[in-house]
């Protein structure tokens, strides 16, 4: 099963992909989560993104386009898998859909998770994130069991990006060059929408019977 999970930054389709990851066992990409640790790693990779990043800008397309061939065609993907925060442009797209023709193999469905931006906003400036796994919690929706500590004993951290000021700039991209997605896949007949203003589970379990 190959899935896209799209929607607005902060809409929580990293949490959804998370848990949707652990019951279908299909490893879950995000793309965000590559960008951040080849720039930790200081990959030549990373070492492009910073500033992109740092700015609230996409990373450009020819960049993520050859990071994702690579990850989409490893080993622990052949059957499957839950792509999180890629394609995010119309040109992504394209390339994605000329990867998986050339595999022989097509995605079964792209998820889109909806909601307004002024929860975005709340929901992104409030997002805490660990390092070492990855999870994401909430200062007030989800926090931590112990404060500014993951279950797996990372220190959590904002990320730099996750600051008022660069949100703006991420909702502004994303309306211009990643909401065309949206309509983009309409055409193909394999989008389902999601309305992202509920509870955690509400929405795992409406996503379950959807797909
Ligand atoms: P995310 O963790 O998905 O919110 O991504 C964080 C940042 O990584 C984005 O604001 C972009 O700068 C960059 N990024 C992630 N995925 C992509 C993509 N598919 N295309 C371009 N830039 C991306």
């Amino acid at each position: 099963m190959r899935f896209v999970f799209l929607g607005p930054p902060g809409v929580g389709k990293g949490t959804q992909a998370a848990r949707f990851s652990e019951r279908h066992k299909l490893p879950h990409i995000a793309t965000g989560d590559l960008l951040r640790v080849a720039i930790k790693e200081e990959t030549s990779v990373g070492l492009k993104a910073k500033s992109f990043i740092e700015n609230g800008r996409l990373v450009p397309d020819e960049v993520i386009i050859a990071l994702m061939e690579d990850r989409i065609q490893a080993p622990d993907a052949k059957s499957g898998y839950i792509l999180d925060g890629f394609p995010r442009t119309i040109a992504q797209a394209k390339a994605l859909s000329e990867i998986l023709t050339r595999n022989g193999v097509a995605l079964d469905c792209v998820v889109y998770f909806s909601l307004d931006d002024e929860t975005l906003m709340e929901r992104i400036v409030g997002r805490r994130t660990c390092p070492d796994c990855h999870a994401i919690y909430h200062v007030s929706y989800h926090p931590p069991e112990k404060e500014g500590l993951c279950h797996c004993g990372g220190i959590l951290f904002q990320r730099k990006d996750d600051v008022p000021e660069t949100v703006a700039e991420r909702l502004a991209v994303y309306k211009n060059e990643t909401s065309p997605l949206i309509t983009y896949y309409k055409n193909e007949n394999i989008l389902t929408e999601i309305n992202a203003d509920q509870s955690v589970d509400r929405i795992a379990e409406n996503l379950q019977k959807m797909v």
